[in-house]
């Protein structure tokens, strides 16, 4: 099968390219580089053998998109592609809303029109809002409290819409709970521009020196050591899932939101001390005030990934914070 990726050259997508290509599949990418490195081809021809079609371009140019879906006959599409960091949406929302809810429409409106009917979306457990109790499962009220959060319900209800507007489609929604770790051959991995915003980077690049030290917000959340507790999943488990994904939709169609979460949680300074135990290195850190919008708890209701995809998350923390580790160290400066 040949599937279109947009986003594809970034963390999730540049994984999941490397899981579809390992099948057997044929994979291209649609990507404007806006947070991403074309090297990630080059690596992943490294990893498997084969390197995938790349086109640089956006997905909120229509002319872009009927470039592709005419080239290609593609069979379904996985769209990754999006701006993610939830502090600059509060800064510049109209970015955000046009990169990600309007480029999505335009995408949504070129696949249509080349009758390509088969998605996988790339949600979030933003979604859930902030006033479900984990575990959160796909059944509870969604909401969002940031304009990043927007666009991801924005764009699932777009395709709820879709759906029930023409039988033909076959939609799922993925909400990811939180990504970490990088495959296994140090090869590709996060690789954020800036001063990191999520966890995990933040620590990696502690421990790797690149950072003085990492400010935990919060230790005096409800939760055993006080600090945020979260449902981290190893990148190449939600890449699988993706494959899952796929397969499904060819088989099903309607529009599905399905969680990608391991349900186990996490805290902060439990990930500080398996890195330090991990990579060897010290991992300085104090404690700072709370940031404004996170709660204290957030972990997936997995089962109906289990059921719907017959997919559920193998590796473990020590996967995820070893695979890390082996990226970062070994490619210190990310990709350059
Ligand atoms: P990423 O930034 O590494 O990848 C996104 C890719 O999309 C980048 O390569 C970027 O260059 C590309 N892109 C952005 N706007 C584009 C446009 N208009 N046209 C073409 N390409 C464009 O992010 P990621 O972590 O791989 O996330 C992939 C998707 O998953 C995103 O939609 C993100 O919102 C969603 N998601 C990520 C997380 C997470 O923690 N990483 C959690 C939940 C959901
Ligand atoms: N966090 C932290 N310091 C940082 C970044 C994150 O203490 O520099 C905490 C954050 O408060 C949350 C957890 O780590 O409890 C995961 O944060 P991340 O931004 O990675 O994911 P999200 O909050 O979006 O689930």
């Amino acid at each position: 099968m040949k599937y279109l990726l947009t986003g594809g050259t970034g963390y999730i997508g540049s994984h999941t390219v490397v899981e579809l290509l390992e099948l057997g599949h044929e994979v291209v990418i649609l990507d404007n580089l806006a947070n991403s490195s074309v090297k990630v081809l080059e690596r992943v021809e490294k990893i498997c053998g084969k390197r995938p079609a790349f086109v640089e371009g956006n997905i909120c140019n229509r002319d872009d998109l009927d470039k592709v879906f005419t080239a290609h006959q593609i069979e379904a599409v996985v769209h990754f592609a999006g701006l993610k960091a939830v502090g600059e949406s509060n800064q510049i929302p109209l970015s955000y809303y046009h990169n990600n809810v309007s480029g999505s429409v335009t995408l949504f409106q070129a696949m249509s029109d080349h009758n390509v009917k088969k998605l996988v979306f790339s949600s979030s457990a933003t979604v859930y809002g902030e006033n479900n109790v984990s575990p959160l499962d796909e059944s509870m009220p969604t909401s969002a409290t940031n304009p990043y959060g927007q666009t991801k319900l924005m764009i699932e209800n777009i395709l709820v819409d879709l759906a029930k507007s023409d039988s033909d489609w076959s939609i799922i929604n993925l909400r990811y709970f939180n990504p970490i770790g990088a495959h296994a051959s140090g090869l590709i991995g996060e690789n954020p521009n800036g001063i990191p915003n999520n966890l995990l980077p933040y620590v990696a690049q502690v421990a790797v020196g690149r950072l003085a030290e990492l400010n935990v917000f919060g230790d005096d959340y409800d939760t055993p050591d006080g600090t945020g507790v979260r449902d981290y999943i190893h990148v190449v488990d939600l890449a699988q899932g993706h494959v899952k994904a796929l397969e499904k939709i060819d088989a099903h169609n309607g529009c599905h939101a399905i969680n990608l979460g391991t349900g186990n949680g996490t805290s902060v300074l439990q990930i500080v001390e398996s890195f330090k135990r991990v990579s060897g290195r010290d991992i300085p850190f104090k404690i700072a005030p709370r940031r404004a919008g996170d709660i204290a708890t957030v972990f997936a209701h997995a089962d109906k990934a289990a059921k719907a995809l017959n997919w559920q998350a193998k590796l473990d923390l020590n996967a995820m914070i070893e695979d890390t580790w082996r990226w970062q160290s070994n490619n210190p400066n990310g990709y350059e």
